[in-house]
């Protein structure tokens, strides 16, 4: 141990480079942050070249097929490049090492680490029993450890944080149950703690993370003297909206079935919390829905939205949803794009259903083909951006609060950043005085320029 400033660190032995491809969802991106996070601080740096890395690591998502196909092709292509540099190590994380645990190193014999998304913190001590010489395979359940590494967040504005790991829920076209195991609640101490120490750091917004937000806690002990459970999200939202420095609050992914009035009212008290709620519907069929396993109705995803816009008149909408699940009509289906025009979403993201393994639909007889899926999908993708167009049009000449991220990629005299409603804003990065706009700012522009997705504007 070296001793800096009266503080013990360790000496970190340079290890060379990595580099991490991420598939998938947000839970996937915050995890390989928290394992670029170990990463660095076992002495690897990050490397900007995913073919001359001496550390690679693909963090895998089974959603889509495409993805997983993906993982295969990327793989083929170091396992040749492990052949002349027997330095190199190659490590797969997340749901496709999962789901395919030990097998993939049959398939893929030239990989150093197979390791399940429960095992990102441990990352570490698998690294250490691959440089021992051994094959490692971790995919086993696994209580997940509190995060004892800073996480690399790519953005230095706006950080995920995980509160709940797993899913308990049973949709039947969802690998997760399988992949990510039970629900796992973090302590709301724990929570508060790295919000504490992002804010210190100069993080402004927050999103916290779960699979299915909604049953944070229920894993966790406690009664409260009225009776209800001790630990929930909105009570979560309450302890952690203190933190100093951290000026905005959002929450992924809610689920229908647990959505509460009293979450609802607390998002509404809440200032720093913002009105956002991405909630996914998935069909806006009651059959549908049910052979998804979803255990909600239209009817009760309508009262929930309606409930918000009492409440938050101007909160932002968004959902997911699948179309050509198994058997789904064309009625059924015409029920989903009713919905999705009586709702009006401000951004849907839509998939044609795609059968993965281990789950219960991907066994079904009543598969819809190709050309169906396509088709539906075309047809929904186009109602969802003409929704998405006709609600950016209300925010045309209003003065909106943007959290600045950073520099427009597209052009470098514009800033980017999002209203609180969660729409990207980009304007010109500097004041009148010529001051530049600097990430982590908040400010007022005021909108000029609407487009489906995005806005534009000048600072007021
Ligand atoms: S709630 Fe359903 S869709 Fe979401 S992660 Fe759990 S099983 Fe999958």
């Amino acid at each position: 141990m070296a001793e800096t400033d009266g503080m013990t660190a360790p000496i970190l032995s340079p290890r060379g480079s990595y580099w991490i491809t991420t598939f998938g969802c947000q839970m996937n991106k915050a995890d390989s942050e928290r394992m670029a996070g170990i990463l660095e601080s076992m002495g690897y740096r990050a490397g900007d070249d995913e073919h001359s890395a001496d550390l690679v690591l693909y963090n895998t998502c089974t959603i889509r097929d495409n993805a997983e196909q993906k993982v295969y092709s990327y793989l083929g292509r170091q396992a040749q490049r492990k052949r002349t540099n027997p330095n190199l190590t190659l490590v797969v994380a997340g749901c496709v090492a999962q789901q395919e645990g030990e097998s993939l190193l049959r398939r893929v014999p030239e990989l150093d680490l197979v390791m399940g998304p429960q095992h990102a913190n441990r990352l570490d001590v698998l690294l250490a029993q691959v440089e021992q010489g051994q094959q490692v395979v971790a995919t086993e359940e696994h209580h997940i450890l509190e995060d004892i590494t800073t996480a690399r967040r790519d953005s230095q504005v706006c950080g995920w944080v995980n509160v709940i790991y797993g899913c308990n829920e049973r949709c039947t076209y969802c690998v997760v149950p399988s992949v990510r195991g039970q629900e796992q609640s973090r302590l709301p101490d724990a929570i508060k703690l790295e919000m504490e120490g992002l804010a210190a750091q100069g993080f402004k917004e927050i999103t916290l993370l779960g699979q299915n937000i909604d049953a944070y806690g229920r894993d966790l002990p406690g009664i409260t003297p009225e009776g209800r459970r001790a630990h929930t999200l909105t009570d979560l939202l309450h302890h952690v909206h203190e933190v100093e420095g951290i000026e905005r609050i959002r929450f992924a992914t809610s689920h229908p079935r647990y959505f509460t009035e009293r979450l609802i009212d607390a998002c509404a008290d809440l200032p720093k919390v913002c009105e956002h709620f991405h909630i996914p519907f998935q069909s806006g069929d009651d059959t549908v829905l049910k052979a998804m396993a979803r255990g909600y109705t239209v009817e009760r995803y309508r009262r929930i939205v309606g409930r918000i816009r009492e409440r938050m008149p101007d909160a932002a909408i968004s959902a997911d949803v699948i179309v050509a699940f198994p058997g789904e009509t064309e009625a059924q289906f015409r029920r989903t794009l009713a919905l999705i025009e009586e709702i009006g979403f401000d951004a849907v993201n839509t998939a044609a259903y795609s059968p993965r393994p281990n789950t219960p639909a991907a066994d079904w007889p009543d598969q819809l083909s190709e050309a169906v899926k396509v088709e539906r999908l075309q047809e929904i993708n186009a109602l969802v951006e003409q929704q998405a167009r006709q609600r950016s049009a209300r925010y045309a000449g209003r003065i909106e609060e943007i959290l600045v991220e950073g520099t427009n990629p597209k052009d470098p005299q514009q800033v980017m950043g999002r209203t609180r409603t969660n729409r990207l804003t980009f304007f010109p990065g500097a004041r009148a005085d010529g001051r530049a706009i600097e990430p982590g700012e908040l400010v007022t522009v005021q909108i000029e320029g609407v487009r489906a997705f995005s806005l534009s504007g000048k600072l007021t």
